[in-house]
């Protein structure tokens, strides 16, 4: 068997590396001159630098010095270019990451606001379509309201109307004569008072028993009409009660009212009452008492005096006006 020499050379050189080792251990220079060179690197990269010290020059130790430096460096640069080189490949990656990511976003986005629109198209037409049948109910419930608002204008009107002579009922007049106090009373300083008068018609219960009720009932009618219409600028008529009127005649004194009141008998003088398509023809004449509020009374003052007043003309022959302060 031939001898391998070049493993013999081999182990010979690892034997002598190992030694030169272990030299640099113990620090032992200096050496033979043909074992520096090694002893050297051998120390370098062992990283000995105080015998390197020892035994370099200074050129040397430069030169060695620089060696290490260029290899640290290049090793510091290799790296740094590894770690340049998977954060470039770390941010091709990621970037196809996102545009993926952002393309299916756009896509998602393009459908959603197809989606969208097709729904807000739909709610918007059943929007339209509940809003006009809104606004028909709405305008037709505003044809009934307005109807409502006539009847109740009538209804109104009716609760305070007497339904056979036009004029205020009894309900009106007490509701009425009970403000008008009130006021008066509240603004007496400045002087508003207010007459009251009773009309009554006399020996009504005649006519009724002479030509029946209906008759009476239409006397009743045109004569209610006659002195609301005479009173339509100075006073309220009301049906106080059976063939009995009363009249507030706010900021007038007792002269003002009687000389109203001449006028209407002296009319009444002159009025012929019919009936029964002119077959019957009717005369009357009135009764009446007036009264004038006194400040600080209350209505049942002013109410009471008229009677009186109405009271006396009766007595004194009917057809005539007397007045009560
Ligand atoms: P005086 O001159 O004293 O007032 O006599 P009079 O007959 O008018 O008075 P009296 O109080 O005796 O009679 C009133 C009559 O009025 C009696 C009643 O039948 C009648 N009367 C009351 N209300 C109505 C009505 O609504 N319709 C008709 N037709 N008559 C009525
Ligand atoms: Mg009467």
């Amino acid at each position: 068997m031939s001898t391998n020499w070049t493993e013999v050379l081999k182990d010979i050189s690892e034997v002598a590396r190992q030694s030169l080792h272990n030299l640099v251990i113990e620090n032992t220079p200096p050496l033979p001159q043909c074992y520096e060179r090694e002893f050297i690197e051998v120390a370098s990269d062992m990283k000995k630098e105080a015998i390197l010290q020892e035994v370099l020059t200074d050129q040397e130790h430069i030169k060695i010095k620089l060696k290490s430096i260029l290899t640290s460096a290049g090793d510091t640069f290799q790296q740094t270019q590894k770690i340049l080189q998977d954060f470039e490949a770390d941010a091709q990656r990621s970037l196809a990451l996102l545009e993926k990511e952002f393309a299916d976003i756009s896509e998602f986005v393009k459908k959603l606001d197809k989606k969208k629109s097709e729904q807000l198209d739909r709610n918007m037409d059943s929007f339209l379509d509940t809003g006009g049948e809104y606004t028909r109910r709405i305008a037709s419930a505003m044809l009934d309201i307005g109807k409502y608002q006539e009847k109740l204008d009538l209804l109104s009107k009716q609760i305070d109307q007497d339904h056979l002579t036009g004029v205020y009922n009894r309900r009106a007049w007490e509701h009425d004569i009970k403000e008008i106090c009130r006021e008066a009373n509240r603004d007496a300083q400045t002087d508003k008072g207010f007459c009251v008068a009773m009309l009554d018609i006399d020996h009504f219960k005649k006519i009724n028993d002479l030509h029946g009720h209906p008759i009476g009932d239409a006397i009743l009618k045109q004569f209610g009409a006659m002195i609301k219409n005479h009173f339509t600028a100075t006073g309220s008529v009301y049906r106080y009660g059976g063939d009995e009127f009363a009249v507030i005649m706010p900021g007038m004194t007792i002269k003002e009212v009687e000389s109203h009141l001449k006028t209407l008998r002296s009319q009444l003088a002159k009025t012929v009452f019919i009936a029964r398509q002119g077959k019957t023809r009717i005369n009357i004449t009135i009764s009446c008492g007036i009264a004038q509020w006194n400040p600080g009374s209350e209505e049942e003052m002013v109410i009471q005096n008229a009677d009186d007043a109405l009271y006396e003309a009766k007595e004194a022959g009917r057809n005539c006006i007397r007045t009560e302060m």
